[in-house]
């Protein structure tokens, strides 16, 4: 497995793949991988001749009170999981290299696709992630790339912006990855106490309440999302940030009854550590 360090390494080794015929998939990541990660580069493998994962955590993303500085790190294990894994290349470029000085150019997506959700709560998040998602495809050059349906938000963004801005590069996207237990494996979960990771399945078992709720006919956005809520107040720990039900492709706000596909999105801390985890309500055709 090679080790790519600068975006001219990681142009270079992608153009030499590409002369011999070879199509190219980039895991974008920040590290810490486990097995969500480590499944979104099996399917990159699937449609792909080379598979390059990229660590970097992007400081662009992180607001200003933000756990940048929490957010785990270990690159000697993430080298090792990436070579069993039989990734070809890791792009692991540092700050300097990604945003040298001088750098003032960010990609911003506009409207209801950044203004809900994350997007609220977490202002320049997704400028951040847009612009660095924008410079990977520019330093990688791949033909695909794929991203985790853990971040319903984040693939929403991206998409627009890889069709925006005319960007050659193909979306995979892969189910979301969970412990036995329901709760979606996030790097984040590290930074969970023992009391809080007890407790973090609640955001699963919120969403399977109103999923259940919606399997049973229930259509009333209100009362979903009063399910979800109820649920989540079992779990003394858990502080809901947000808990809300958006049309699953546009995220406008859902409405009061059902009548499209929606995206139930929960946001929770535990303590100083916040969890998303999301699912996706499909009437069924002809229901009304
Ligand atoms: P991150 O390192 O958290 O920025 O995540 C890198 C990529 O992995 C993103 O596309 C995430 O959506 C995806 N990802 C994170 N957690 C999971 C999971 N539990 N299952 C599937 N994909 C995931």
């Amino acid at each position: 497995m090679r080790i790519l360090r600068t975006a001219a390494e990681a142009r270079a080794a992608s153009r030499a793949w590409k002369r011999e015929g070879l199509r190219v998939a980039l895991v974008p990541t920040m590290g810490y991988l486990h097995e969500g990660h480590l499944s979104l580069v099996r399917l990159a493998r699937a449609r792909a001749g080379r598979v390059v994962v990229s660590i970097f955590v992007n400081p662009a993303q992180f607001g200003p009170a933000e756990d940048l500085d929490r957010y785990p790190r270990d690159l000697a294990r993430d080298t090792a999981l990436c070579e069993e894994a039989g990734v070809d290349a890791l792009f692991c470029p540092d700050a300097g290299e990604v945003y040298p000085p001088g750098y003032a150019t960010y990609v911003t997506v506009e409207g209801a696709l950044t203004a809900g959700l994350c997007g609220a709560r977490r202002p320049g998040h997704f400028r951040g992630v847009a612009t660095v998602v924008a410079k990977l495809f520019a330093m990688v050059e791949p033909d695909a790339a794929a991203f985790g349906q853990k971040d319903a938000q984040q693939v929403a963004v991206v998409r627009r912006m890889t069709a925006d801005l005319n960007l050659p590069v193909e979306l995979l996207v892969g189910p979301t990855v969970r412990e036995t237990d329901g709760l979606a494996l996030s790097s984040r979960n590290a930074c969970l106490t023992p009391a809080e990771r007890a407790q973090a399945p609640v955001l699963k078992r919120a969403l399977d309440a109103a999923a259940a709720r919606f399997e049973a006919g229930e259509r009333s956005a209100a009362e979903l999302l009063s399910a979800a809520g109820t649920a989540l107040a079992a779990a003394p720990l858990a502080r809901p940030d947000y808990v809300d039900l958006v049309d699953a492709e546009t995220l406008e706000p859902a409405g009061p009854a059902l009548v499209r596909p929606a995206l139930l999105a929960l946001a929770v801390y535990f303590g100083a550590t916040r969890l998303i985890d999301n699912a996706v309500l499909t009437p069924s055709f002809g229901s009304c």
